[in-house]
C-alpha cells in the first residue's frame, strides 16, 4: 500500500479501473482440478494474471516424528513464488513473506480439514505461484482447498479467499497489481461458505469502520461466486468417473475439467441458492475488531495494544 494521497489514477471518472473492470467486478477466474498425475490431489487456478498450481500429498506419516499429534493430523502448506513469477526475477527460496503466507494458509486449511480422522499424519500442500499479479495468497488458498477435495481429504467445506480494498478513495473488489501497489488499503479474506466462518482476515492500509464493513460484505458476496466455480471444477473432474446408466455407453469425457468464468465478462449475482449469512459474519467480525481497538484518551487502556503493534497492525 502506498501513500494515501498517491496521484496515480486507478479509477476513471466513469468508475472504470485500469483493466476495464467496474469497482464491484472480479477478475476472470479459471479452475481445473486433478491436473497432476503423481500428486494425490491437485488444482490449477488462473485468477486474472495470477497462475497457481497446487499439489497435495497425504495423509502420510509425519517426519520428524516429534511433530506427530496422537489426537489429530496436521496440515502443512508451503507457498512458493517461482523466480519467473514476477517481472524482475525473484530470488528463489523461502523468504519472510513466504513463511507468513504458508503459516496463514496452513491455519486456514486446518479449520476445514477433519484432522481428527487421521491422527499422527500430515497432509502436505505445495502451492507454486507461476505468475503473480496481486492476491496470490488468496488464489493459492482457494486452489489449495480444491486440491485437498480432489485428493479425497475429508473436509467440512471448501475455503474461498479474495482480497478487496480501497483505491483513489473508492472501495474496489479483488485488487489487481497496480491497485495493490498504489491503493490505500487491501483486505485479504477467506471464508468457509457453508458455515460462514472467516478463516483468514488481514488488513494493510487504513479504512474507516464503515469502509471495512462494506469491504467485508463485498468479499462475502463475491466469495459465493468463486465457491460456485470451485464446486463446478470438482463436479466436472469426478463426472469423468460416473457410472453409465444401464444400456448406455460410457460417454467419452476428459479426465481434466475446465471451469472458466467466461472470458472477461462481468460477474453478476451469485448463482448458488443460499448466500452466506453476510450480516451475521460482518457483525461478528466487527465485534471482534472493536474488542481489540485501542481505547481513546481517557478511556480504559487496551491491554493488547503492544501485541497488535508488534504484529504490524494486522487484524
Ligand atoms: P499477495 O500476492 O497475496 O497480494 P502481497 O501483497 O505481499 O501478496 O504482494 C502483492 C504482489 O506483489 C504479488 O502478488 C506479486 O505480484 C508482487 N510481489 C510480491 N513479492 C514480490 C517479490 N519478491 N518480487 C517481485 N514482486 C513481488
Amino acid at each position: 500500500m502506498s501513500d494515501p494521497h498517491s496521484d496515480v489514477q486507478l479509477v476513471s471518472d466513469e468508475g472504470m479501473r485500469l483493466d476495464g473492470r467496474a469497482l464491484d467486478e472480479l477478475r476472470p477466474i479459471r479452475i481445473e482440478a486433478g491436473v497432476l498425475e503423481r500428486a494425490d490431489g491437485s488444482c490449477y487456478l488462473e485468477w486474472g494474471s495470477n497462475k497457481v498450481l497446487v499439489g497435495v500429498y497425504g495423509p502420510r506419516e509425519v517426519h520428524p516424528k516429534h511433530m506427530q499429534n496422537p489426537l489429530k493430523g496436521i496440515v502443512q502448506a508451503r507457498y512458493n513464488m517461482a523466480a519467473f513469477s514476477v517481472s524482475e526475477r525473484k530470488r528463489p527460496g523461502p523468504d519472510r513473506r513466504a513463511v507468513e503466507i504458508s503459516k496463514i494458509t496452513s491455519e486456514a486449511l486446518e479449520c476445514v480439514v477433519l484432522t481428527d480422522q487421521f491422527p499422527r499424519t500430515t497432509v502436505d500442500v505445495y502451492i507454486e505461484v507461476l505468475e503473480a499479479s496481486a492476491g496470490t495468497r488468496c488464489a493459492g488458498l482457494t486452489a489449495a482447498s480444491v486440491a485437498l477435495a480432489d485428493a479425497g481429504i475429508p473436509m467440512k467445506d471448501l475455503v474461498v479467499a479474495l482480497a478487496s480494498g480501497k483505491i483513489n478513495g473508492k472501495l474496489a473488489l479483488d485488487l489487481g497489481k497496480a491497485e495493490d501497489n498504489f491503493g490505500e488499503a487491501d483486505v485479504p479474506f477467506a471464508i468457509v461458505p457453508r458455515t460462514g466462518e472467516v478463516v483468514l482476515l488481514q488488513m494493510d492500509g487504513h479504512l474507516t469502520k464503515e469502509e471495512f464493513e462494506t469491504i467485508l460484505e463485498m468479499n462475502v458476496r463475491a466469495a459465493a461466486q468463486v465457491y460456485e466455480l470451485q464446486k463446478q471444477a470438482l463436479v466436472k473432474r469426478y463426472s469423468a468417473y460416473a457410472e453409465p446408466a444401464p444400456g448406455e455407453e460410457q460417454a467419452a469425457q476428459p479426465v481434466q475439467a475446465v471451469v472458466a468464468s467466461g472470458s472477461p465478462e462481468r460477474f453478476h449475482e451469485p448463482k448458488i441458492a443460499a448466500p452466506p449469512p453476510t450480516d451475521v459474519v460482518v457483525d461478528e467480525i466487527l465485534e471482534a475488531v472493536e474488542a481489540t481497538t485501542p481505547a481513546a484518551p481517557g478511556e480504559e487502556p487496551d491491554v493488547n495494544a503492544d501485541e497488535d503493534e508488534a504484529e504490524g497492525g494486522d487484524i
